[in-house]
């Protein structure tokens, strides 16, 4: 499969290049976490794992907000998930799959911190092995210079991504099919507690197999697992494949019950309207939720300069955008009045790939739920990009 060998690639590289992290890069086997809990103690606050192995781990510090990130091998989460994740200085935590063989635990904590210890204890009076860090307030001056003399000993921060080169004697069309959020990232959360990216894999999945039967075109996913990836990384595999086209899948929640329906967004410095702004914001916070180190991501992903060449894209990617909601609305969901919106989503901003975002439904109304959860809405929905897909290369290249 393409895009198993094009994800290897990717993530093999993540791995070796990478982050100079203390994770082994050689598959470990999964630890289990029996439980996780916070404790709050006179001095400090302690955050606690137990765990069936003894991990390997890397810690680090985000600012804006303050966060502390633990990487972790790949955990098998056996903990009670609704136990309490406010104590303390720890306002939330989140955890997940970060990429292969890497899970990551993101700590928030409402303002900065300083690392007192981190310590793995091996197994005694009946207890499993427990990963613990303790923590202390601090002032923002101490929190930054601690950030950065850890970022210092994570040399080689920069990450390189590979790709096979396209065949240049091609004459397929390249698609790359982005299911939204993944891992560590759940995106929105359905009324009935489904979550936004479970949707987006299930229709990508299902786009990948219906478009993959077309000789004609080459279809890459950027993810086909619960795994997250960076909004930069998936701009990346558009860009290093060269795609003709990229399709970023979506099914958000607005907390407006009644909203329903489909919407198409393209790329813009100014939004629409305030609601495609609002969707844009909560879209780029994808890196913040799962810890990535915005401060060394490269600057085509900072800030939103739309060139010369970048119009001819956007030209394409509005062209496209007209198509997918005629199709989505033959297929039974309901689509939003306007034919398309646009605001400043970090997804989309490869300059050379046209991208469009496609928001399928809103998983905070209970009938577009029902349809986005459901094995036929999300086959009717595949089918509706997939053929809105051939009707645009039929009209760019008859
Ligand atoms: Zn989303």
């Amino acid at each position: 499969m393409v895009n198993r060998f094009f994800r290897c690639v990717l993530t093999a590289c993540l791995l070796v290049v990478g982050t100079g992290l203390s994770v082994p890069a050689v598959a470990a086997p999964t630890i289990d976490v029996s439980s996780a809990r916070l404790g709050q103690h006179e001095d400090k606050t302690r955050f606690v794992l137990e765990l069936s192995a003894a991990p390997q781990y890397d810690v680090f510090l985000l600012a804006d907000p303050y966060r502390i990130v633990i990487d972790l091998p790949e955990l098998n989460w056996l903990a009670d998930e609704n136990a309490s994740r406010k104590k303390g200085l720890v306002e939330n935590y989140r955890f997940g799959l970060f990429k292969k063989d890497t899970s990551r635990v993101v700590l928030d904590v409402g303002r900065p911190v300083k690392i007192l210890r981190t310590v793995v204890l091996p197994p005694s009076s009946g207890k499993p092995y427990r990963f613990f860090i303790d923590i202390q307030e601090t002032d923002d001056a101490s929190f930054r210079q601690e950030l950065a003399a850890r970022r210092k000993q994570q040399q080689n921060t920069q990450v390189a991504i590979l790709a096979p080169e396209p065949t240049p004697t091609s004459r397929k069309h390249t698609i790359v099919i982005d299911a939204g959020h993944g891992g560590i990232d759940p995106g929105a959360i359905g009324k009935s507690g489904v979550y936004e990216k479970k949707i987006t894999l299930g229709v990508a999945k299902r786009m990948y197999d219906i478009l993959s039967k077309n000789k004609k075109y080459n279809v890459i996913l950027t993810r086909d697992d619960d795994t997250f990836l960076s909004l930069r990384e998936r701009v990346s595999v558009g860009r290093h494949a060269a795609a003709d086209l990229f399709v970023s899948i979506h099914a958000d929640s607005i907390g407006r019950p009644n909203f329903r329906g489909a919407a198409v967004y393209t790329l813009s410095e100014n939004a629409s309207d305030d609601e495609a702004a609002e969707l844009a914001k909560a879209e780029n916070k994808s890196d913040l939720i799962a810890g990535v180190d915005m401060s060394v991501q490269d600057d085509t992903v900072q800030g939103i300069l739309i060139d010369l060449a970048q119009r001819e894209t956007m030209n394409f990617s509005v062209k496209f955008a007209e198509m997918i909601i005629p199709e989505i609305a033959k297929s039974g969901m309901q689509t939003r009045g306007r034919s398309h919106r646009f605001a400043g989503f970090r997804v989309l901003k490869a300059p050379d790939v046209p991208s469009v975002l496609v928001e399928l439904g809103y998983l905070s109304n209970s009938e577009d739920e029902k349809i986005l959860k459901s094995s036929s809405g999300q086959h009717r929905l595949a089918q509706a990009i997939a053929n809105a897909i051939d009707r645009y290369f039929e009209t760019v290249d008859p």
